[in-house]
């Protein structure tokens, strides 16, 4: 299996170097030169096995030569082992026909975990083999950060680097990224916004110089393996709910357009999903420009779903890739206006293909509140602010087909906002209860490239 870059002018690398490099050297995002289908009776297959047994033959196609059958069957079962939820990923019934998909059971309360933590597994392996030590640098809006951190933490041959916004994430997603007490850790509070944090990351992977001396390796959601061990979960819940015999339908809270991209893939592989739904708060871009055709920026606005207060959704240029017919300077051209001039037009054939491809909806804060607090008076299950984005596009596209909304992390995580919408102070799981006794270390930094890299340079291990 080989990958490619939406560019069109990068190495074309193997599975193991796809993961180990994040971004491609030419700016772009890496994707398989062909997705692998699925037949209609291996879908069938997945019914009633196992996560890890579904993860194991969802994912097997993709990863060629990397790992040994048993070996890469072995770091599935390590990665999922930590979950609070033998299902791993539990299907309730919020509704007639919408079904909340709950993702939100891994070690730091986010979907996030379900990728990070196989990562952290195969990054292990790997460098285990070649001896090589990587330093990782990632860019957070608070739960990629906290998931990275507890997928690598004490890890023998790698430093983790964590930029967030200062002041923009909740207390719980700042304290699980500054209470880690392990060396190899590194949190670092940036003065600026998550799109500030992301541009920074990207500006030290297009330093090659600065690249190649600290080995820089990256797991922001634009890495392969991320969004491959999404893939999982839509069969998952596809296959419990009747696929491939029926269809089911998907809504997704996007902010970096990971997570969906995921659901597109198992469409691409044979997962039979109706409607793919992106769903946005009030920083709505990706639904502007599915509307209308203009990607266009225009500054984050802070909201209580701040997983989502993003702008520049990198993972959308995967699907551009594709919706250019896998034209690598027709994106490199998008990207390019995008930087100097803050945004792009899609162009006709393109747009349709894209609404061909996903539907889309947002939510502004009342509409979020509000969804917390009826959904929780109607079923007792308490969503959490970018689960209740999701649940409310969702009720716009009801259908005869399942519908499926991802919930995204749990209530805990963002306490402030659900004790608003339903007078009640969610509880962290028991596991966690001590999170506001641990001590915190963190640096602040400026919006400052040479001074981020400096700290990276000093505190890495040789
Ligand atoms: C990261 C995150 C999202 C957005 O996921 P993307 O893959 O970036 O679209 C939504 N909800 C929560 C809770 C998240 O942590």
């Amino acid at each position: 299996m080989q990958y490619i870059s939406t560019r069109g002018a990068a190495p074309v690398l193997d599975f193991e170097a796809t993961m180990l490099t994040g971004l491609a050297r030419d700016g772009g995002l890496y994707l398989p030169e062909h997705v692998p289908p699925m037949t209609q009776a291996e879908i069938a297959g997945l019914a009633g096995q196992s996560y890890e047994e579904q993860a194991y033959l969802v994912m097997r196609p993709f990863i060629g030569t990397a790992f040994g059958d048993d070996e890469f069957r072995g770091l599935i079962a390590k990665a999922y082992a930590g979950f609070g939820h033998p299902a791993r990923a539990p299907i309730k019934q919020l509704a007639p026909n919408h079904f909340l998909l709950e993702l939100f059971h891994g070690p730091t309360l986010a979907f996030k975990d379900f990728a990070m933590q196989l990562i952290g597994q195969l990054f292990q392996a790997a460098l285990a083999r070649s001896g090589a030590r990587v330093t990782i640098v990632g860019a957070t809006s608070g739960d990629t950060g906290s998931a990275a951190i507890e997928a690598f933490r004490g890890l023998d041959n790698v430093d983790v680097f964590i930029l967030y916004p200062h002041g923009r994430v909740s207390d719980v997603q700042r304290r699980q990224m500054t209470t880690p007490g392990d060396a190899n850790v590194h949190s670092l509070a940036i003065d600026g916004d998550f799109d500030t944090c992301q541009a920074l990351v990207k500006d030290m992977f297009n330093d090659f110089a600065f690249r190649d001396s600290v080995q820089l390796a990256g797991v922001n959601s634009i890495n392969w393996a991320r969004v491959l061990a999404q893939v999982v979960y839509y069969f998952s819940a596809g296959v419990s709910l009747g696929a491939p015999h029926r269809p089911v339908s998907f809504t997704v809270p996007t902010g970096n357009f990971g997570d969906i991209f995921a659901g597109y893939i198992a469409r691409q592989m044979g997962l039979p999903i109706e409607k793919l739904v992106v769903a946005t708060n009030h920083n709505d871009i990706l639904h502007r420009a599915l509307s209308s055709g203009g990607y266009v920026t225009d500054g984050v606005k802070p909201s209580i779903s701040p997983s989502m207060d993003i702008q520049v959704s990198s993972n959308f240029e995967r699907a551009l890739f594709d919706a250019y017919g896998r034209e690598g300077g027709a994106v490199a051209q998008l990207m390019d206006e995008l930087k100097q001039g803050g945004g792009f037009q899609i162009s006709q054939g393109a747009l349709e293909f894209l609404r061909d491809a996903f539907a889309s909806g947002r939510a502004s804060e009342e509409e979020t509140s509000a969804t917390i607090s009826r959904i929780a008076e109607a079923t007792g299950e308490v969503l959490c602010p970018h689960s209740a984005v999701g649940v409310h596009v969702a009720e716009a596209h009801l259908s005869a087909t399942p519908m499926i909304t991802l919930a995204t992390a749990h209530p805990a995580k963002f306490p402030d906002a659900v004790e608003v919408a339903t007078g009640t102070r969610p509880e962290l799981p028991a596991r966690m209860a001590d999170l506001f006794e641990r001590e915190e270390r963190v640096t602040r930094l400026p919006n400052d490239l040479a001074a981020v890299q400096d700290v990276i340079r000093e505190r890495r291990g040789a």
